[in-house]
């Protein structure tokens, strides 16, 4: 074939789905503790190992969880629910099962909101929220990474078998892999809020799957996907999703077509690799659990858990921005820390639509006091002298010139060592600012008399002289003289002969 080669342009069509483990005192079946990190093989029961005659019975709290977060993204919880079995053996699977849902899952519908790193907004609708046990934990051993076929032999940990598993399927909404991050990082920071996981994936408690085609510019077909897996942190989804766009480029460019397949991700060398074709994908077979009664959702339940929704963190991110001005960068700094916006909110409650006040607070909260935090060690609701109010009136004092800078940095120490209220602290210490010009007069007349050379610096053209006397004023003062008010009186006095 012959002709003029049109160099094509193509769009990314990327869809996500998420396991994430969920925060609960026991598995999802059984009363097992759910917990990360323990002696392998401790945390079991017959029923976790599928002992014959074992009766599983669902854990209420998962299934809270689970509804929880379908509403905290919008979506519609159906009446009724089931759970099926999914038939694949795999040797960290007990049961040669996993209970999971298929057909009628707890949450249908919903979307996630975010911002880009640059502040602009994005979406992308999910498809689903299902509720399933994960499995258990192969280690192998042996020559290379456990993956190379010869390895001599493998270990497994039942402790993580039938832990409550929350499965989240978007919809292929995504057009780049910065939108796929970003989506991510909203769905993890909701769940994060809604404090229904750890969302750990260095721990595991939060994976996810890419499922990633590319298509031509314009086309409103999708192209062939293949699903991208092993990648282990935000910064491996990026760069896996974007080096299978370039390889799909590539294997189109070339004139060759892709084929659906999962493919891993090598973190060490930067590419996927194909793991398994399609014809190789498993039929699990689903069919409902007869050991388990299928569940009726009351709308009222339902209703009492949107109302404890609270604050989301597309809600938090809109509400910083506006009520408190502040920039892009400023709240991504806030807002992976929900107690800490929290904090803050009710701080900028206490003076509504004052946005000059509310960023004051910001400032003070993302400088100062996160500063004393981390010398400490300490989170912001792993402290109790700080309260809001405290940070208010800092702010309040500080805005209003009744104190200097510095004394409140000394008041935020001071109420962070051994709480209290800055007002009082300042009314019964006389820390107020002294901005009294004939005070300040006084102060400034002693030390250009005691400053003899700084003075003559100065006249002599040294313009920074002026700062060793404003300091010397300060220093007088013990701090409380207000700097601004003691420079221009200083150059007022230096200027006469
Ligand atoms: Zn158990």
């Amino acid at each position: 074939m012959s002709g003029t080669m049109v160099e094509q342009t193509y769009e990314a069509v990327i869809g996500i789905e998420c396991h994430v483990e969920l925060k609960t005192a026991s598995k999802m079946f059984c009363g097992c503790r759910n917990e990360f990190g323990g002696e392998p093989n401790t945390q079991l029961c017959p029923v976790c190992l599928a002992l014959p005659g074992a009766l599983p019975v669902p854990n209420r709290v998962a299934v809270e969880h689970v509804v929880r977060a379908g509403l905290a993204c919008g979506a519609a919880i159906p009446s009724f629910s089931k759970f099926d079995r999914k038939n694949y053996f795999y040797p960290d699977m007990p049961k040669d099962y996993q209970i999971s849902q298929f057909d009628m899952p707890l949450v249908s519908g919903g979307v996630v909101r975010f911002r880009r790193e640059d502040g602009s907004e994005g979406s992308c609708r999910l498809t689903r929220i299902h509720l399933e046990e994960d499995t258990g934990k192969s280690t192998h051993m042996g020559s290379g990474d456990g993956r190379i076929a010869g390895s001599t032999h493998s270990l497994v940990d039942f402790n993580r078998a039938g832990v409550p598993l929350m499965e989240v399927v978007s919809e292929p909404e995504l057009r780049s892999a910065e939108d796929a991050v970003a989506f991510l990082e909203y769905l993890r920071l909701t769940f994060l809020y809604l404090g229904i996981s750890d969302v750990k994936m260095e721990e595991g408690s939060l994976r996810c799957d890419a499922n990633v085609s590319i298509r031509p510019v314009g086309s409103t077909e999708f192209g062939t996907k293949t699903e991208i897996k092993n990648m282990n942190s935000f910064r491996s989804v990026w760069r896996a999703i974007q080096s299978e766009i370039e390889r799909q480029r590539s294997v189109l460019a070339e004139g060759g077509r892709v084929a659906q397949e999962t493919r891993g991700w090598d973190e060490a060398n930067g590419i996927t690799h194909s793991m398994r074709s399609k014809e190789q994908a498993h039929d699990y077979r689903y069919f409902p659990d007869p050991d388990l009664v299928p569940l009726t959702l009351e709308a009222a339940w339902v209703e009492d858990l949107r109302a404890k929704t609270g604050l989301i963190p597309i809600a938090a991110y809109e509400r910083l921005e506006r009520a408190c001005g502040l920039a892009p960068a400023q709240i991504r700094q806030l807002l992976g820390d929900p107690a800490l916006v929290r904090f803050l909110l009710q701080t900028v409650d206490m003076r509504p639509d004052d946005v000059a006040f509310a960023q004051a607070a910001a400032n003070w909260l993302l400088g100062d006091v996160l500063r004393m935090l981390n010398e400490r060690g300490v989170s912001i609701d792993g402290q109790r002298t700080l309260t809001a109010q405290a940070l208010a009136e800092c702010a309040e004092l500080a805005m209003a010139g009744a104190i200097t800078s510095k004394t409140a940095k000394e008041l935020l120490e001071r109420v962070m060592a051994e709480g209290g209220s800055p007002k009082e602290i300042v009314a019964r210490e006389g820390l107020a600012q002294l901005s009294d010009p004939s005070m300040i007069a006084g102060i400034v007349d002693q030390v250009m008399a005691a400053n003899a050379k700084s003075v003559a610096d100065f006249q002599a053209g040294k313009e920074n002289a002026i700062k060793a006397l404003v300091g010397q004023v300060m220093k007088v003062s013990k701090g409380k003289a207000n700097p601004q008010l003691a420079e221009s009186l200083l150059r007022e006095r230096l200027k006469q002969p």
